[in-house]
C-alpha cells in the first residue's frame, strides 16, 4: 500500500478544514470499501481524513415524522432501528441483503453510499478501465461482462453499482444532505439523483463535488397504509452483490394504485428509478395485467451486452413479483389506505 497521511476530525468544521489543505484527500468512514482499493492500488490518496470521531452516528425522528440518519450510522444499526423495521422495511431487508453481519457492524451509511463498482476490472491495474482511469479503455466490454449493466450504460463503462441500501433509498423518496466543498455550504440531493449514468464521464460516480462530505439522509414521514418489500437475486445465498434486485413501495386507495416507487438494482450504474413503469401503474387498477404492462414497458429500454440478457428476465420477474406480493398484501390483509399527511 502507497504511504499516506492520517488525520482524526472530531468536527465538520476540522473535516472540510483538513480537505482544504490537503486536497484529493479520501474521507474515512467504516474503511471496508477504500482500504480495500488502496491495497489494491485503486485509491491512493496522500491523506485519509478519519470521519468516525465527528458526530453523525445519530437516527433522529424529526416533528414531522420524517427520520435523519446520521452518515456514520453503522448498517447493523440502521437495519436494526425499530422505526426503520416497522415503517421502512424495505430499507431494512435492503440493508440485511448485502454484505455479511461483520461488515454490516463496520460499515456506515455515508460509505454505503459511496463504495465503487465491484467490476473486476476496475479493481485490476494492470486492465485498461476507463473509470479508474479516464481515456485508458473499458476491459469488460469484449470479455467476462456477466455481471454487468444492461439499462443506461454507454460506450465508456458498462459497470453496475453495487449498493443495496442505495436502491432502497431512492424508491423511499430519500434526501441526502451534505457539507463542505469548495465552497463551505450545505446542500441536500434526491437519492434517486445522487448516482450518475456513466456517459462520457464513467469516473464520476456521483453528484458529490470534491470535498464535500455525507452527513446525513433523511427519510419522507412514511405513507400510513403504504407497503415496502425489497428482493435481490444474487449466485450465492448471502456475501454477494445483485445480478438484479427490486425494491418497491405501494400505496393502494379507493380499488387504484394511489403511489407506487420501483426501482432496479444490479442493473445500472446507478439505482434505476422505473420511471415508465410508476407512471403506468399510477391511478390503475391494481391487476397482473397491469403490472405485467408496466414492467414490460420500463424493461424495453434494457440493451443487454453478449452474455447478460439473463438479467432482463430475472429482473421482470422479480418486479412482477414485488409488485403481485405488495398489492395482495395490501388488499387482503391491510388497513385502508388513508389520505398523504
Ligand atoms: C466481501 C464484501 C461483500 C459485500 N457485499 C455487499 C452487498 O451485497 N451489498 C452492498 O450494498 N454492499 C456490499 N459490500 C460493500 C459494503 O457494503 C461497503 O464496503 C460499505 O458499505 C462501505 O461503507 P464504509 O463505511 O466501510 O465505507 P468506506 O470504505 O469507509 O468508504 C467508501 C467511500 O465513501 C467515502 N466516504 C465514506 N464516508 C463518507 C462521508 N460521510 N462523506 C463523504 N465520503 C465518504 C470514502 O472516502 C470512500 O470513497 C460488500 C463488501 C465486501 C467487502
Ligand atoms: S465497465 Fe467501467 S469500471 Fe469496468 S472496466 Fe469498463 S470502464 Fe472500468
Amino acid at each position: 500500500m502507497k504511504p499516506f497521511a492520517y488525520v482524526r476530525a472530531t468536527s465538520l468544521q476540522e473535516a472540510a478544514a483538513a480537505y482544504a489543505s490537503h486536497p484529493g484527500s479520501r474521507y474515512l468512514g467504516g474503511g471496508t470499501n477504500l482500504v480495500d482499493l488502496m491495497k489494491h492500488g485503486v485509491e491512493t490518496p496522500g491523506t485519509l481524513i478519519d470521519l468516525t470521531r465527528v458526530p453523525l452516528d445519530d437516527i433522529q425522528e424529526l416533528p414531522t415524522g420524517a427520520l435523519r440518519i446520521g452518515a456514520g450510522v453503522r448498517n447493523t444499526d440502521l437495519a436494526a432501528h425499530p422505526l426503520v423495521r416497522t415503517r421502512y422495511p424495505v430499507l431494512s431487508q435492503a440493508l440485511l441483503a448485502g454484505a455479511s453481519g461483520q461488515l454490516r457492524n463496520v460499515a456506515t451509511t455515508g460509505g454505503n453510499l459511496l463504495q465503487r463498482t465491484r467490476c473486476p476490472y476496475f479493481q485490476d491495474v494492470s486492465k485498461p478501465c476507463n473509470k479508474r482511469e479516464p481515456g485508458t479503455g473499458c476491459a469488460a466490454r469484449d470479455a467476462v461482462h456477466r455481471d454487468h449493466a444492461v439499462l443506461g450504460h454507454s460506450a465508456h463503462c458498462i459497470a453496475t453499482h453495487p449498493s443495496d441500501m442505495a436502491v432502497a433509498l431512492s424508491a423511499l423518496d430519500a434526501r441526502i444532505e451534505l457539507y463542505g466543498g469548495e465552497h463551505g455550504t450545505t446542500r441536500e440531493v434526491a437519492a434517486a439523483d445522487f448516482h450518475r449514468l456513466p456517459g462520457e464521464h464513467p469516473e464520476r460516480d456521483t453528484v458529490i463535488r470534491p470535498g464535500e462530505i455525507v452527513t446525513s439522509v433523511v427519510l419522507p414521514p412514511a405513507v400510513p397504509g403504504s407497503r415496502s418489500l425489497y428482493r435481490k437475486v444474487r449466485d450465492r445465498a448471502s456475501y454477494a452483490f445483485a445480478l438484479a434486485s427490486v425494491a418497491a413501495v405501494l400505496e393502494l386507495g379507493d380499488g387504484r394504485v394511489r403511489h407506487v416507487a420501483l426501482v432496479f438494482g444490479g442493473l445500472a450504474h446507478r439505482p434505476w428509478r422505473a420511471a415508465a413503469a410508476e407512471e403506468r401503474l399510477t391511478g390503475a387498477v391494481p391487476a397482473d395485467e397491469a403490472v405485467r404492462e408496466a414492467v414490460d414497458a420500463e424493461l424495453a429500454a434494457a440493451r443487454p451486452l453478449r452474455d447478460n440478457a439473463f438479467k432482463v428476465d430475472l429482473a421482470r420477474n422479480l418486479a412482477r413479483d414485488v409488485l403481485t406480493t405488495l398489492i395482495r398484501s395490501a388488499s387482503d390483509d391491510g388497513p385502508p389506505a388513508r389520505p398523504r399527511p
